[in-house]
């Protein structure tokens, strides 16, 4: 799925990085990097990370709509 994140509003709170390391990184103190492509295993984590960021940087493509409640089992 595809997710931005807004570096103008990100504070380099590493919350995403701690939450979903393999999508976001620190680099250095304050600079974010990130997958723009993040896999679909790492949606939860993703997830986490975007309700965690203090300032609402993070923009994830389909995260919440839950159109397939319940158990999604791979639909493809
Ligand atoms: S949690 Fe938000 S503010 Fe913190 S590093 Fe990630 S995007 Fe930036």
């Amino acid at each position: 799925m595809r997710l931005v994140v807004d570096l103008n509003k990100c504070q380099g709170y590493a919350q995403c990085a701690f939450l979903a390391p393999d999508v976001f990184a620190m680099h250095g103190e304050e600079s974010l990097v990130y997958n723009p492509h993040a896999p679909e295993e790492q949606r939860e984590r993703l997830a986490r990370a975007v309700a965690a960021c203090p300032v609402q940087a993070i923009t994830a493509d389909g995260l919440d709509d839950s159109r397939d409640g319940g158990e999604a089992s791979d639909a493809r």
